[in-house]
């Protein structure tokens, strides 16, 4: 996904972050994931994030299945009020 309602995706902090710590590397979230975001990392036995902007923004499918609760993303209210700013100044062009 290049843009998201008109922003280029790469400026949509919207993506997994993954706490190592509490993953206990059951890879779920690895399998579950159809968009390439997350990869396995075989030597640390843990999930990655690989691909950040690959992430549908608003889907938090793979925390929901988390077992360990080690996975986490922005805060709802602050993100829909960056994406507010944005798009008012993504119409004002
Ligand atoms: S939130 Fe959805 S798209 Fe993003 S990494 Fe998780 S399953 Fe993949
Ligand atoms: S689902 Fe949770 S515990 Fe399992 S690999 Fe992903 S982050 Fe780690």
């Amino acid at each position: 996904m290049k843009e998201w309602r008109g922003i280029p995706r790469e400026e949509i902090p919207w993506f997994p972050t993954m706490d190592e710590e509490k993953c206990t590397g059951c890879r779920a979230c690895v399998e579950f994931c159809p968009n390439e975001v997350l990869e396995f990392h075989e030597a640390a036995g843990k999930a990655r994030v690989k691909n950040p902007y690959n992430c549908v923004v608003e889907c938090k499918a793979c925390a929901k299945l988390c077992p360990v609760d080690a996975i986490s993303f922005p805060d709802e209210e602050e993100f829909s009020a960056f994406i507010k700013k944005k798009l008012s100044g993504v119409e004002k062009k």
